[in-house]
């Protein structure tokens, strides 16, 4: 997808200015490659990097831009009484028989089971279709002059107008259902429509060369039953309920309208097919967010965002289809898991559990499907891959620029029995890579090496050793959850409830051992290295010439190669 361009690693000649000015201290020592890595977690802070988590912003932590997707909210609000979450419109399809049969046989249809070679063939690119004439189109809802106060969700009537105000800072914080009041920056002028289209096309074009469809033959029909999406939704034009739109797979309506807090944007399906895949969905982005700065965090946030559209949603769970297209009776499983301690959620369809073994390296039996997040109180419940054992997947319930597609993801899409999965549209993910079953099936307490920590004492190297890290550590007002008590206080716990309140090393900004633009220069005393070879290790090494102040270890980023099986580094 783009996101994250992964340099390959190249080891610098020995001609090489830096590794020459370094030899004096260059060591080289040859050790089976699995014991280093899992070595050298004893990470003992750097000096000046001895710190508490208040003092995190002060070494070089700054606020991470991010995307909390809200979808599991709004899945709630269309659960209400009186509304209706989607309708059905049946699409023609040119695969031969199944049609005969969808008029001989009506319902029929549904348990129909072959021509599937033919069909699978006969998939083509997914083509999303987008339609914009909604942008700045809603009196009540979207933001067009300084001071107008719209709705977000559906406030109540109240006597006193614009009550209750949206206030993501108030305590408790009001997301949803309030009068918002614009500002500047929610208005969608020229510059920001642009950017929206150009990231809603980039979002269409790469799901283009992800995604395979069965096309709809001649144009997709739509009922327009009642408004497509939430908030109110959007009308579909009457153009496309009377001729329906032509070269479309799905259509998605876009509008413009204003969200609180760090929600870039949000997204549901209004309309399927009569074999549940999505046809028609409302994509709404906040204008606050189409800027410059935020264009990387965007282009993720809008495939995440259109992957609930296409499947990843748990009402869609309900249409996924087997290979006969029968109605898969398990998408997920509910049950009360002794060992975490909590009710736990899994995906248990074939594609996700065969990749998420062969990601984990989780072959023993005990591994029975991926979960699904629980936590994180608003918007994110069965909507996402759970933060704790995914990190930075895109389906996770909160997005970054770091944020990457596993194999996973599209696994879950092709186990919806609509979609051909193009796997080599997966980006690499590091979190949690052949860590065993164990990983997947125990506490986080119980993770090994460096996926762990548990002072803000130490500082350490992140669990891919990409970067030199700290370990964030809260102390909240209240409780934690029983299962979530990794500490004899029942109020400290580490910083994400998505990720379970686990506590592992999180990079400084300035930490990256392969960044060589960072702000903080290597630390010469310790012979560090930075570049795309750079990993961060524990390390004794001193440069002649210096004194170490304290004989214990510290970390360091230090170049490395792998020859024969084995690790050197330099
Ligand atoms: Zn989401």
């Amino acid at each position: 997808m783009g996101l994250k361009v992964l340099e390959r690693c190249r080891v610098p000649s020995a001609k090489n200015g830096i590794l020459i000015r370094f030899r004096p201290i260059a060591v080289a020592f040859q050790v089976v490659l699995l014991l280093v890595w899992i070595e050298g977690t004893n990470a003992i802070s750097k000096g000046s990097w001895v710190h508490l988590e208040v003092d995190n912003k002060k070494h070089g932590e700054k606020h991470v831009l991010s995307h909390s997707c809200i979808h599991d909210e709004i899945l709630q609000q269309r659960r209400r009484p009186g509304r209706k979450e989607y309708s059905v419109s049946p699409q023609v399809y040119s695969t031969p028989g199944l049609l005969n049969l969808n008029h001989r046989r009506g319902r029929a249809l549904l348990e129909f089971s072959s021509s599937l070679d033919f069909e699978r063939d006969a998939r083509q690119p997914i083509r999303i279709f987008l339609n914009y004439d909604a942008v700045g189109h809603s009196q009540d809802r979207d933001c067009r002059d300084v001071g107008d106060i719209v709705k977000l969700g559906e406030p109540p009537a109240t006597s006193i107008p614009g009550s209750p105000a949206c206030n993501p800072h108030g305590d408790p914080p009001i997301f949803g259902d309030c009068w918002y009041n614009c500002t500047s920056e929610d208005i969608a002028v020229a510059d920001k429509k642009l950017r929206l289209r150009k990231a809603l096309e980039q979002t269409a074009e790469w799901f283009k060369r992800t995604l395979s469809v069965e096309p709809v033959k001649g144009n997709l029909r739509l009922s327009g039953y009642s408004a497509c999406g939430q908030d109110g939704g959007v009308q579909l034009p009457h153009e496309y309920i009377e001729d329906g739109v032509a070269d479309a797979d799905l259509v998605l309506l876009v509008t413009t309208r204003p969200t609180t807090g760090n929600t870039l944007a949000w997204a549901v399906a209004c309309e399927r097919d009569q074999w549940g895949r999505a046809i028609a969905g409302h994509v709404n982005v906040a204008p606050r967010h189409l800027t410059a700065e935020a264009e990387t965090l965007l282009s993720a946030t809008l495939i995440h965002e259109v992957m609930h559209v296409l499947g990843f949603d748990p009402h869609a769970f309900a249409h996924f289809r087997d290979e006969s297209k029968r109605r898969r009776s398990q998408v997920t499983v509910q049950l009360m898991d002794e060992k975490l301690g909590r009710m736990v959620t899994r995906v248990v369809l074939p594609r996700v559990v065969m990749h998420s073994r062969h990601h984990y390296g989780a072959f023993s039996e005990n591994f029975t499907g991926l979960e699904l997040e629980d936590g994180g109180g608003r918007g994110t419940s069965g909507s996402h891959w759970e933060k704790r054992l995914l990190m930075n997947e895109i389906m996770t319930g909160s997005v970054d620029t770091r944020s990457v597609v596993s194999k996973m993801t599209l696994a879950l899409l092709e186990d919806s029995g609509w979609y051909k999965a193009n796997y080599s549209m997966a980006d690499h993910l590091d979190w949690g890579r052949n860590q065993g079953t164990e990983f997947v099936t125990s506490p986080c307490n119980h993770w090994k090496g460096a996926y762990h920590c548990n002072t803000t004492q130490l500082s350490g190297c992140t669990y891919n050793r990409e970067a030199e890290g700290y370990c964030p550590i809260v102390s909240y007002n209240g409780d934690l959850p029983q299962w979530a008590r990794y500490f004899p206080q029942a109020n400290k716990g580490g910083q994400s409830s998505l990720a379970d309140y686990c506590t592992y090393f999180v990079a400084y900004s300035d930490g990256s051992c392969t960044d060589v633009n960072s702000a903080r220069a290597p630390d010469k005393m310790l012979g560090e290295v930075r570049g795309s070879c750079s990993r961060c290790m524990s390390s004794s090494l001193v440069r002649s010439g210096f004194v170490r102040g304290s004989m214990t270890q510290g970390n360091g980023c230090y170049q490395h190669r792998c020859i024969n099986s084995s690790l050197e580094v330099r």
